[in-house]
């Protein structure tokens, strides 16, 4: 942080939050509040860049992957779900192993180095349609690391299959499940759960299941879904169990707040938080989240756009190209399906910041972790469409 911008934050009301972070000091539930209150919201950003930048640079992560959405029937009926579907319904679907499989051949010319599923919570599946829709990833691509199945689809399954959430986990850990996403946290509260997810799992046992998987070794993301009916002391709580387990276990790899798209779903009359709000989310979780090491700006849900500011507050990350929607191929759109690898480059570029490709445990991997550390290039727009919200992937 120049003296500048240190004066800048202190001129803002922000003084006793910076004097915290420059001396490392972890911050309360009420800077916290602080800071999703503080009018200037470049000052938060301020802040939430200074631990950034300590952390990780100049540096901003991206992966090639690709994304399968392996079934949309799901029997939890989350209110801010524009995804699932019942078994009955015409468009409900289960993709085969062999879906699956002939998914990856598709893109067999790419470099993936990870496949993201999550689906629905669907009791029909067995153990072993999971099992094997890993093994048929391993066999198309041996090298491939399967980030798969959310805590709230784990759970379910523990629950369908008699079985604990530790012997589930580690009948898939031996099919080759690599790590957990962070999908199905959405508001860890008691009331959030309550009113828009009954149909799954609260959050004592969304924080167990994944203190469970960090012990067997499965690195885990975390996901906040944030403005629909929580409050901001929701989030703030949401945050601090987070950073309680996180100090437990360290198994948290990325926190990504997700925010709320209302199109399609049963709470279409809320307004969807502005851009504004998805910066701050970003750097009110760098910041409070101190002991995470990732932020991600999760370019399809913000906009690549969107995503490409949250680089200056607080987020290191931008997540994958995104290979293969299943919605979006529903949808039979034909707008952009992934942001191939030089776009995502340039929209970090044009950020000022250095790309850097990772694999899922973010271990810089491929030419781009040579690089050295830029300042910032002017480079020419990417031409990267936003996707709209009914074309986007589940986080169940
Ligand atoms: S968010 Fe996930 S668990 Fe909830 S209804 Fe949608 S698919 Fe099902």
């Amino acid at each position: 942080m120049t003296p500048f911008q240190e004066r800048c934050v202190e001129r803002s009301g922000l003084g006793a939050i910076l004097g915290k972070v420059l001396a490392g000091e972890r911050l309360s539930a009420a800077d916290g509040m602080t800071l999703y209150v503080h009018p200037d919201l470049l000052a938060v950003g301020t802040l939430a860049n200074e631990v950034r930048e300590r952390r990780h640079g100049g540096v901003a992560y991206y992966i090639i992957n690709q994304h399968i959405n392996h079934t949309n029937i799901c029997v939890a009926g989350c209110k801010f779900c524009a995804f699932y579907r019942t078994a009955r319904q015409s468009d409900a679907y289960v993709l085969s192993v062999e879906d699956v499989e002939r998914r990856m051949r598709e893109h067999l010319d790419k470099p993936i180095r990870e496949i993201h599923m999550v689906g629905g919570v669907n009791p029909e599946l067995p153990l072993g349609y999971y099992q094997d829709v890993i093994r048929a990833m391993k066999r198309v691509r041996p090298d491939v690391h399967v980030k798969a199945f959310t805590i709230v689809e784990i759970a379910a399954m523990a629950e369908n299959f008699a079985m604990t959430p530790e012997d589930v986990m580690r009948r898939l850990q031996e099919a080759g499940l690599g790590s957990i996403p962070g999908g199905g946290a959405e508001i860890l509260t008691d009331h959030a759960h309550q009113v828009l997810f009954r149909g799954k799992i609260d959050h004592r046992a969304w924080i167990e299941i994944a203190k469970t998987a960090h012990r067997l070794g499965l690195r885990t993301n975390a996901t906040m879904m944030y403005g629909h009916v929580e409050t901001l002391e929701e989030r703030l709580d949401h945050m601090r169990l987070l950073r309680e387990a996180q100090d437990e276990t360290g198994g948290f790899m990325a926190f990504i707040p997700l925010a709320f798209h209302p199109e399609n779903t049963r709470l279409s009359h809320l307004p969807r938080p502005s851009a504004a709000d998805e910066l701050r989310n970003l750097a009110v979780g760098r910041l409070m989240l101190d002991n995470f090491a990732h932020i991600k700006a999760y370019w399809i849900m913000m906009t690549p756009r969107v995503a490409q500011a949250g680089l200056h507050f607080g987020a290191d990350d931008l997540d994958g190209t995104v290979v293969t929607e299943e919605i979006y191929h529903r949808a039979g759109s034909t707008s952009p399906q992934m942001i191939g690898v030089p776009e995502m480059i340039g929209l970090i570029e044009e950020a000022g910041r250095t790309p850097v490709e990772r694999d899922s445990l973010y271990n810089p991997v491929g030419a781009a972790a040579a690089l050295p550390p830029s300042g910032p290039r002017a480079v020419s727009p990417s031409p990267v469409k936003p996707i709209a919200a009914r074309e986007m992937a589940p986080q169940a």
